[in-house]
């Protein structure tokens, strides 16, 4: 049994081993920079960088790397050994506060939308103290923002920091009126990461599977998820020992794996960790992703993390809970216990449900992607329609506000923000809803159209962004007031009352939902085109570049970067979807077609009246026609989508015209598929895939 105490956070360069390793002075400068960004000196810098190499040598690291996350939505790493040559021909191990603190990875090959042309390629890694470094094969990894010669972000770190930042001062102005004295908020996060298993034979049989992460071809098997019998069940054997294996890794990088169990889906599952600050959950979330994928290798395994990888069962999310928290501890998006603490509360939550009323569109563009379009709205999954569970007891109050009515505990008094306590708010009673997008679950709220293979920093930086900016709307209109209290109560009324709206406390997953959204106005981006689409409105500049956090620039390239990735992902599915029909479909189809008429031949002269063969070909020799003139379908829209040199046309076209010319490949292929005999299948089935991993 393994010591776990002992062993989490054993690769983490954390503040118990920074204290160890440090003289007590330069500790103290350090600290203050990760609090507050107090910058360091040289010579500070020169011994924290020796103090980590020394560390990272005793936990057997040889290079060390600034750690970043590019636009492409993964990490990237560029490895340097600590090797110094000396003159007598030897080498010793250094490490120095400039390498520490500034890089210069090149790196002119990342996604940039456009903001580097290759002659002033040049990116910059900037070390982020408030990030731990840690130790991972062999490597000294760096948690660093990178950033363009301007200064421009390149990365996911900078803009999510720079979030949390218009967030801490945006709060910090409300909470001035509430008399409150906290000097510093922060956002948490804690992400809840599903992922399919399965067995890596298997996958290498799966020409998708390999090339797009998800099955474009596969009939539903004679059992899917119907029975519920895979939710919490007992895990099976092989994928104990792969979360086990999985939680020692994860500790030893102090990720505070929490919770494991089985989830909807057959073959799918979940781990949750223990929330942390944005930031660090950002980038142990990427270190997740990564671990549990290299982890399922070493148990023959592949894990799967596209939000869609089986259709007709559940795809995969990322449940994002996120809350803020003051430096005194104090939860904001928690009722409290006093009228005040109950006050201060509704102002956040005001706040939030405008937010996302007015930023529906900038919601959905940061869970848009090709993987997550076919999620979104598809098998228990949250529709595209952003809005708010608050559950009903939080809705009553809401309600009571809007009317100026009474609420359930008091009889025919008004509720007066300030002076009345809130009933209480069970939390269990908040989270009956799992249809909605955006759920409040008594003290944060989860957003769970968040895909499961995207990076959170995207999100969380929108969600940051948007409360930012209607907390500065209040706070612009609260400080000039002269009767806070009155002034409060009828701001939370007006508030609530225009953006009644957004919430929505019944079945998120009903057609009828779709409707009524669409009455009130609602909107309904249903692919990552329509959604990325009004990204660039004046609305969106305006908030980004007054808070500080996207230039209009930087959103440009964001919105080339999205469209492109769009566009790529798409190419790369229509090319082996094509491939797959014609190397593997046919072919099979083929030869099982072959061995019947043979089999009929000889049939005949023993039987006079053999007729269960012919049935079988004709309905293969004609499905199998079909599949051939439907690819030839696909392949001219696709060759047609690929010439509109417009990006936003071109992606349009993907989703319109070529996406349903793919599902009528596969609509033919996958009735070929229960046709033919076992060891005919050109590939392993769906059968294969979801219930062989014991
Ligand atoms: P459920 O599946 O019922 O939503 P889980 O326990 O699987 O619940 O996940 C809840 C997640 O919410 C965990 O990652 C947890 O750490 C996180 N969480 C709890 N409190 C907060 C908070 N204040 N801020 C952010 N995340 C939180
Ligand atoms: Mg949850």
């Amino acid at each position: 049994m393994t010591n776990v105490p002992e062993l989490f956070g054993s690769l983490v360069f954390n503040q118990t081993v920074m204290k160890e390793m440090l003289p007590s002075e330069t500790f103290k400068a350090l600290k203050n920079t990760m609090d507050d960004g107090t910058p360091l000196d040289m010579e500070a810098a020169n011994q924290i960088a020796n103090a980590m190499k020394d560390w990272a040598i005793s936990k057997g690291a040889t290079h060390y790397s600034h750690w970043f996350q590019p636009l492409t939505g993964i990490t990237a790493e560029k490895h340097d050994s600590f090797l110094t040559p000396t003159e007598e021909g030897k080498i010793i191990m250094s490490f120095s506060g400039k390498e520490l603190i500034k890089g210069e990875p090149d790196a002119s090959s990342f996604p940039s939308g456009g903001k580097r042309s290759t002659f002033e390629a040049r990116g910059y890694t900037v070390w982020d103290p408030t990030s731990y470094p840690f130790v991972k094969d062999h490597t000294l990894c760096i948690p660093t923002a990178f950033c363009s010669y301007n200064g421009e972000a390149l990365d996911k770190k900078t803009p999510l920091l720079r979030s949390m930042e218009a967030l801490n001062e945006q709060s910090l102005r409300v909470l001035k009126l509430f008399c409150n004295e906290a000097k510093h908020v922060t956002t948490t996060m804690g992400s809840e990461q599903e992922y399919f298993l399965v067995d890596e034979k298997l996958y290498q049989k799966r020409k998708d599977l390999k090339m797009c992460g998800r099955t474009l071809f596969g009939a539903r098997p004679v059992k899917g998820q119907e029975m519920d019998d895979q939710y919490f069940a007992a895990i099976k054997p092989r994928v104990i020992e792969y979360m086990e294996d999985l939680n020692t890794e994860l500790w030893k990088l102090g990720i505070y794996a929490k919770t494991e169990h089985n989830e909807a889906a057959p073959a799918q599952h979940e781990m949750a960790p223990i929330f942390t600050t944005s930031n660090l959950a950002a980038d142990q979330n990427q270190l997740t992703m990564e671990i549990m994928k290299k982890v399922a290798r070493k148990h023959g395994l592949i894990c799967l993390l596209h939000e869609k990888p089986f259709e007709g069962v559940n795809g995969s999310g990322k449940h994002n809970n996120w809350s803020i928290a003051t430096d005194k501890g104090e939860n904001l998006f928690a009722p409290g216990k006093t009228p005040r603490d109950n006050a201060q509360f509704l102002l956040f939550l005001t706040a939030v449900i405008k937010a996302v009323d007015d930023n529906q569109d900038l919601l959905r563009y940061s869970v848009a992607s090709a993987g997550n379009d076919h999620r979104l709205g598809a098998n228990e999954a949250p529709p595209a329609i952003m809005s708010i569970y608050v559950g009903d007891e939080l809705e009553a109050i809401l309600q009571a506000i809007k009317d100026g009515t009474a609420y359930d505990g008091k009889k025919g008094q008004k509720l007066e923000i300030g002076a009345d306590v809130l009933p209480a708010i069970p939390k269990d009673s908040t989270d009956r809803n799992r249809t909605s997008p955006f759920a409040f679950t008594g003290n944060r709220f989860e957003f769970r159209s968040v895909g499961s293979s995207l990076s959170i920093s995207g999100p969380n930086t929108i969600l940051n962004a948007i409360l930012a900016d209607s907390l500065r709307t209040f706070a612009d209109e609260l400080e000039k007031s002269k009767d806070f209290d009155s002034d409060l109560q009828k701001l939370i009324k007006r508030e609530i009352t225009s953006h009644w709206r957004i919430l929505f406390n019944g079945n998120g997953y009903g057609q009828e939902w779709i409707e009524e959204a669409e009455k009130r106005g609602l909107k309904n981006y249903r692919t990552t085109p329509k959604a990325v689409e009004h990204y660039l409105d004046k609305k969106n500049i305006e908030l980004f570049s007054k808070l500080g956090i996207y230039t209009q620039e930087e959103m440009k390239s964001h919105y080339d970067i999205k469209l492109e990735k769009y566009c790529q992902i798409l190419n790369i599915e229509v090319g082996t979807m094509l491939e797959m029909v014609h190397k593997d479909i046919m072919p099979a189809t083929f030869k099982y077609m072959n061995i019947l008429a043979d089999t009929e031949f000889k049939m005949q002269r023993v039987f006079s009246l053999c007729t269960a063969g012919i049935e079988l070909m004709e309905k293969l020799n004609t499905l199998v026609n079909d599949l051939s003139n439907k690819a030839d379908d696909l392949s001219k829209k696709h060759e047609e989508t690929t010439a509109i040199s417009d990006m936003m046309k071109r992606a349009h076209s993907y989703a319109k015209v070529v996406i349903p010319a793919m599902q009528a490949v596969r609509l033919i292929a996958d009735k070929i598929e229960p046709l033919l005999g076992e060891e005919y299948k050109p590939f392993p089935s769906y059968e294969d895939l979801l219930f062989s991993v014991q």
